[in-house]
């Protein structure tokens, strides 16, 4: 049993989709071969859909995995949420990682992107989101809603299993 509520959004305003639910807080995050589901690395060439969490980590957590410090990357998506590109927001010491509105806006907007998904890696192996991950995300919502630029979620990676931040309602 999850300790986390059911989260279930559908934002359906035009034609780009981000869907929590309906299976949040019911289930674990998947991401490893011991879980329901690896993510599968695309190609940002390929310009795929990113509408739910899954969709984001198979962008997302294949870049991270191996990382031995603490890096925050960011898919920048249109208006549709296709894939624009991933780019590197920072890269944080051994424990730490700076995440600004400043670093995490600079290149959506300059990119144009109508949304984004963050994600962070913990070299400790352990996903579970700290404190100030939520802190921040919330933060960088807020931000994001003044420059007009939506944040759909943040990802935690660790090892190659990842927590979703919307999915448990931290976003
Ligand atoms: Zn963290």
């Amino acid at each position: 049993m999850s300790q986390h509520p059911v989260v279930a959004r559908h934002r359906t305003a035009g034609p780009a989709r981000w869907t929590v639910g309906p299976a949040a807080g019911l289930v674990p995050d998947p991401g490893c071969a011991a879980c329901d589901r690896s993510p599968q690395q695309v190609e940002i060439a390929d310009r795929p859909e990113v509408t739910s969490p899954e969709a984001a980590a198979d962008v997302l957590v294949p870049r991270l995995v191996g990382a031995d410090r603490e890096r925050c990357i960011a898919a920048l998506l249109d208006t549709k949420h296709r894939l624009r590109t991933v780019v590197t927001v920072s890269i944080g010491s051994l424990d730490h990682t700076f995440m600004s509105p400043r670093e995490v806006f600079r290149d959506a907007l300059l990119a144009n992107a109508a949304a984004v998904v963050l994600a962070h890696n913990h070299p400790s192996g352990d996903p579970e989101p700290s404190r100030d991950d939520e802190l921040v995300t919330r933060r960088l919502v807020r931000a994001g809603e003044l420059v007009g630029v939506e944040v759909l979620d943040h990802l935690v990676v660790g090892g190659c299993r990842w927590v979703s931040l919307a999915r448990r309602g931290r976003c």
